[in-house]
């Protein structure tokens, strides 16, 4: 395949590394996978015969299923290891499982991890692509991607946005991903939380310590899951005044623009950072939207880093 695409990298591990014009690239190139996965056949020959892994070593169902489908959409083979029953077990290293993996002659890598920056460690000693599917509380470049085409097809445009993420920022590697690219696009961000749950080091973005003033003027809100596997110590209130303070509810999304659309990365902890009625509510939430958006960004992620390999 010819390198056709503006995006150069073999390689997708941190939104940090993208510019807008890199970011724009892998919007539009999703476009025609939108429209693709709305037909009844759904099956392409562009990835043929390749091969492509899924290396889950921490929980996940939509970003490991999307991956699947998306591969499998494209018509390549696509493997699940599943780290349970792998040597990882037996004391061997990550990074030799993926040398080992290497030396199957795979085309893309697509890797979840607790430890931060482990994709970029992997990405230097392997040949294939390497997609970060989630690095600790640091990266999730596809989850923001697929955000950030979400809201394109809802408002059609970044730049006059203001966008409110809400919640545990301190542990989600969604937020650092979507505050790197949304910003680099234009919107204008609110971080909104507790401050025990906003890491200091947090810049490009205006901080609220209530949803009030935070959601102001706001055109998306987007809530964030605690990350209870994450937290170690004391840095969260009991549930229930959680739930009072920072979910959103219908009564706290009345404080941002009257349409404004919640956003949520899933998996959800309903009535504990969401009212479970206003997450199912389809006239104001864009969640089922953003797991839509991710099969398509994924297809498009694949193509085009498999194509700069070539
Ligand atoms: N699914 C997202 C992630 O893997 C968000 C979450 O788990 O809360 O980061």
């Amino acid at each position: 395949m010819k390198n056709k695409f503006c995006y150069k990298n073999k390689h997708l591990i941190e939104s940090k590394e993208l510019t807008k014009k890199d970011i724009e690239c892998f919007l539009n190139e999703s476009e025609k996978y939108i429209k693709f996965n709305k037909k009844k056949l759904k099956k392409l020959n562009t990835l043929k015969g390749r091969t492509i892994f899924n290396l889950f070593f921490e929980d996940s169902t939509r970003t490991r299923t999307s991956f699947e489908v998306a591969a499998k959409r494209l018509g390549a083979d696509l493997i699940n290891v599943s780290v349970k029953d792998s040597s990882i077990n037996k004391g061997e290293t990550l990074l030799d499982t993926m040398t080992t993996i290497n030396s199957m002659s795979p085309d893309v890598l697509i890797v979840r991890h607790p430890e931060e920056g482990i994709s970029k460690k992997i990405s230097k000693i392997v040949n294939a692509c390497v997609i970060n599917a989630g690095d600790g509380s640091y990266e999730h470049p596809t989850q923001a991607l697929l955000d950030a085409l979400t809201i394109k097809k809802r408002f059609g445009e970044f730049k006059k946005l203001k966008i409110a993420i809400c919640g545990d920022i301190l542990h989600s590697r969604v937020a650092r991903s979507n505050i790197e690219m949304l910003s680099k696009l234009g919107s204008k961000i609110n971080v909104v939380g507790p401050k025990s749950l906003i890491p200091n080091s947090i810049k490009k973005v205006n901080i609220f310590n209530d949803m009030k003033s935070g959601l102001k003027n706001c055109d998306i809100v987007m809530m964030l899951r605690i990350q209870k596997e994450r937290i170690i110590t004391k840095h969260v209130p009991n549930e229930k005044i959680y739930f009072e303070k920072y979910g959103l509810d219908y009564k706290k999304l009345s404080y941002a623009k009257k349409n404004a659309f919640v956003m949520h990365p899933g998996p959800m902890n309903r009535e504990v950072e969401i009212e479970s009625k206003l997450a199912d509510d389809i006239t104001r939430s864009l969640i089922q939207e953003q797991v839509t958006m991710g099969v398509a960004i994924r297809m498009a992620c694949l193509e085009i880093l498999i194509n700069n390999r070539d």
